[in-house]
């Protein structure tokens, strides 16, 4: 059941005009109560709704570059892996090399070593520049 002055209290709410009769009937009615508790929440919520909308294009826009960026992250993700994997090899395989030619301790043998090192700090450098680009 729904009283048949719930659209004055509703408007007395939107507009702040009340006249003493309405409001006297207000206080006793628990459909206008109702009904002035609702017209209260939407007219709040219509204020706040249009301070805080943003544009249409502008939210397309956002998800646009978010989309991108996540596509990208994607692509680069597998890339990231192996360059991870690349670089634990070169590593595990600058030690074996370097025990391996350390063993004879010939000049040449220390060279070699010293080679091995020089190449490992190349490619770690080249790796951080890499990275850094990214
Ligand atoms: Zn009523």
């Amino acid at each position: 059941m729904s009283c048949e002055r719930e659209r004055e209290v509703a408007a007395a709410v939107r507009t702040g005009e009340w006249t003493e009769e309405l409001r006297g009937h207000w206080a006793g009615c628990e459909e206008c109560g109702e009904a002035a508790l609702v017209a209260e929440f939407l007219c709040e919520a219509a204020a706040t709704a249009d301070r805080q909308a943003p544009e249409a294009g502008l939210v397309w826009f956002k998800s646009q570059l978010r989309a991108r960026r996540e596509a990208a992250a994607r692509a680069a993700r597998p890339l990231e892996m192996a360059e991870r994997a690349a670089a634990v090899v070169a590593v595990i395989c600058g030690v074996v090399a370097a025990a391996w030619l350390s063993r004879t301790g010939t000049l040449a043998a220390m060279v070699g070593v010293a080679a091995v090192f020089l190449m490992g700090a190349a490619a770690g450098g080249a790796l951080l520049v890499a990275r850094s680009r990214k």
